[in-house]
């Protein structure tokens, strides 16, 4: 494109960040480990609060050595003084921030911190983790075989549908809260430490706590917003505002990515920075055969624009079993695409029988099939480790 076009063009691209004076908020970074009692934090927050004009949020960062409190200052906060709020007791440094994805963007002055732990497993844009696991639960036998072929293959993450979204109003629409106790239960005895678990509802959210909570807390779950809720604000608002379990929001299959991203921010905003992102791909005809317009591509570009760990869905962006003439499936190719790109979760059905599953068994994977595609995707991770170096000496 001719330079002069670009600069046409540029400030309509969705992506281009927008500067807008009104939105300026600031950052705090308090110093680590500072407790709420401290007196530097008493004292940092009620002088705060008496700002006028602007609204204090606290946001808590959970790392496994120290846990670091951040405090965010939003509204007009163009003519508050940094040095003054540099030097309340409690904060360590001053960051003001113009972009978008105020929160979960990657904003130059912030470090390369990125993600969050959970279960004491590291969410981050470094690390990878499979979710393999059913699209929707059916019954204990067949959750018991596929939570052991997890724990045989050394896996400790799953994916688990108990309330499915579906297309049409009279198929099966998940067990929801019936399944929880034994799903749980099975998850505990085998050693699996996060379920990726979709919720439609605020009230799944509670059903999911008050579950655990019974069954003594064997697991967590990470609550999935599918590509139907993407922009449910109200949902989005419910699992913002709690902090006990993460949320991982899968794009939206009809809108922009901008789009998806500031859906993404609305956790955030409400207090839950403990977002993962996931590329599942988008609904179009040029897409086809496959289900969805694989969209792996933007590992890279959603990682350059947030800090959010990405994950990828090859299962419902490729929605089939096909096998390429070089005899591995194109569901597998596409994975592989995406973790040579660096992705950092991958949520991927499977089922020991999937012509007995009563959710999207045509595009589950089968538990013999579990063993070569963790191989698979062994090759393509460490492929994607020699890329980086590659790129790092240039
Ligand atoms: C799912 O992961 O089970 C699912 C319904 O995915 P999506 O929201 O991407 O369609
Ligand atoms: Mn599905």
């Amino acid at each position: 494109m001719r330079k002069d076009i670009c600069a046409i063009y540029a400030p309509f691209h969705p992506l281009t960040p927008k500067y807008s004076y009104k939105g300026i908020f600031m950052l705090l970074i308090l110093h680590p480990n500072i407790q709420e009692s401290d007196p530097a934090f008493k004292k940092t927050m009620s002088h705060l609060q008496q700002l006028s004009g602007v609204k204090v949020k606290q946001h808590e960062v959970s790392g496994q050595l120290q846990s670091l409190r951040e405090i965010y200052l939003l509204g007009d906060t163009h003519a508050l003084d940094i040095e003054e709020i540099e030097s309340l007791p409690a904060v360590e440094k001053v960051i003001r921030i113009s972009e978008e994805y105020r929160i979960l963007g990657r904003h130059k002055t912030q470090g390369g911190r990125s993600g969050f732990h959970y279960q004491g497993l590291a969410f981050d844009q470094e690390s990878l983790h499979i979710f393999a696991g059913l699209c929707a639960v059916d019954n204990p036998k067949h959750v018991e075989e596929m939570l052991r072929a997890l724990q045989a293959n050394g896996l400790n993450c799953t994916r688990m549908g108990a309330y499915k979204p579906r297309t049409n109003p009279y198929a099966f629409q998940g067990h929801g809260k019936d399944c929880l106790p034994w799903v749980f239960d099975l998850a505990g005895k085998y050693g699996i430490k996060v379920i990726a678990m979709e919720v439609t509802h605020e009230s799944h959210m509670q059903e999911i706590d008050q579950a655990l909570s019974d069954a003594g807390r064997p697991c967590g779950v990470i609550m999935q917003i599918g590509t139907r809720n993407t922009q449910n604000f109200e949902l989005l608002k419910a699992i913002g505002k709690q902090n006990d379990y993460p949320a991982l929001l899968k794009r939206g299959f009809g809108i922009t990515l901008n789009e998806s991203l500031n859906a993404a921010e609305y956790l955030a905003s409400e207090g839950n920075s403990q977002v993962i992102f996931c590329l599942r791909g988008m609904k179009s005809e040029f897409g086809a055969p496959h289900r969805n317009m694989v969209d792996f591509a933007q590992v890279p570009t959603v990682k350059r624009l947030t800090r959010m760990p990405v994950c990828i869905d090859p299962s419902h962006s490729v929605g089939s079993r096909d096998i390429a003439p070089d005899g591995v499936l194109e569901l597998c190719h596409a994975t592989a695409q995406g973790v040579l790109a660096g992705a950092n979760m991958v949520l991927v059905d499977f089922h020991p029988a999937p012509t007995k599953a009563l959710v999207d068994g045509p595009q589950a994977l089968t538990l013999n099939e579990l063993e070569p595609f963790l191989k698979d995707m062994e090759i393509a991770r460490k492929a994607y480790l020699e890329r980086v170096t590659v790129w790092q000496d240039a």
